[in-house]
């Protein structure tokens, strides 16, 4: 049901002008290598798309408003990753992601593959890519061995949840934890390195009950995976979560619950490192809390993503806490996410 409300929402969907060879976008910021904060660039390629979002596609995933939504030429991928390359300046992390998922071969043939990870600087220590686990096999990571010399490699799963039924019922994202599981097997067995994202309030779930599932996935992958990585949803065009939103069925989380989570995963995790992105935080289709707040609260979150130390929200206060507080209690009475007060 979900999935073809999925599929339907992308129906006549139109991508935007792009040029072909320029990536989407470019930049470059801080994070954590081995304890230390270093430099790190980052390079969102332009491509089809993800080939699960062209059979219907996750329930919250807007990306592909950023894909070409039709096939791109071999060289014009090649051309985007050198014309993102003239602006590197000896960053230690390299994050390369696109639409979808680095591994698959539909969206990113392994010979552009293949030349992208030759063209690699010397000067990067760690590479980051994130694929869906059908595309983590092992013929993959033997050709990916041969090209990236001995520098780190970690790949990035999107779990979202360790419930296969909220994962697959809800998020529509097709795949078991078995599936995610047998691709963290195969990374280590590669000695990679691998990362875990976890969705903060998928659809249909209260903000407590969200809450709850994310510190038992928390518990359920901490001794699998390097790093875990929590992306509160935040409301894209064309997206299942954006028709509930838009007819009041659905609130982006609460910064104060991402708190939450924050630190009830560090007692579970001890040393795993947790971080946050918060898309469009502050921001009525991302993750808010009065809008007063958010600034300094979403600056808490970043600073703990960097250091991993929970003081970072001990001053921090704000009289919509209590409207949160209020918030967790009534929505069981709802049938559902409430959505924002006037
Ligand atoms: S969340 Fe990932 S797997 Fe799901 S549609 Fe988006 S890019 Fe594809
Ligand atoms: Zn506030």
């Amino acid at each position: 049901m979900i999935a073809s409300c999925c599929k339907t929402l992308k129906q006549d969907f139109k991508p935007r002008k792009h040029p072909l060879d320029k990536p989407i976008r470019f930049w470059s910021e801080k994070d954590n290598l081995d304890g230390n904060i270093v430099d790190t660039y980052v390079i969102i390629l332009y491509t089809r798309g993800c080939s699960w979002a062209y059979k219907s596609g996750c329930s919250m995933c807007g990306y592909f408003n950023d894909s070409a939504w039709r096939d791109i030429p071999n060289e014009m991928l090649i051309k985007q990753f050198k014309n993102a390359l003239q602006n590197y300046n000896g960053e230690k992390i390299l994050k390369i992601f696109t639409s979808g998922s680095f591994l698959d071969e539909i969206e990113i043939p392994r010979v552009v593959r293949d030349t992208i990870l030759n063209m690699i600087p010397d000067e990067v220590d760690r590479i980051i890519v994130e694929s869906r686990p059908e595309y983590i096999i092992e013929e993959t990571l033997i050709d990916i061995q041969e090209h990236i010399d001995d520098k780190d490699f970690e790949i990035g799963i999107g779990l979202e949840t360790s419930d296969d039924i909220i994962r697959n019922k809800i998020i529509n994202k097709g795949f078991t934890f078995k599936d995610y599981r047998d691709a963290i097997d195969i990374i280590k067995r590669f000695g990679f390195r691998s990362k875990t994202y976890i969705l903060i309030k998928p659809p249909f779930l209260t903000e407590r009950k969200s809450i709850e599932d994310n510190i038992k996935t928390v518990y359920d992958i901490h001794h699998l995976t390097d790093t875990i990585s929590f992306n509160p949803v935040s409301i894209h065009g064309r997206t299942f979560v954006e028709y509930l939103w838009r007819n009041n069925r659905y609130r982006p989380p609460w910064l104060w619950s991402i708190i939450d989570i924050l630190v009830k995963s560090k007692e579970i995790v001890g040393d795993i490192r947790l971080q946050c992105d918060i898309v469009g935080g502050g921001k009525i289709r991302g993750a808010h809390n009065c809008f007063n707040c958010d600034k300094t609260i979403i600056q808490a979150i970043t600073n703990f993503s960097l250091y991993q130390d929970i003081d970072v929200f001990k001053e921090l206060y704000c009289s919509c806490r209590e409207i949160w507080i209020e918030h967790l209690e009534l929505e069981p009475l709802s049938f559902g996410s409430l959505p924002d007060y006037p």
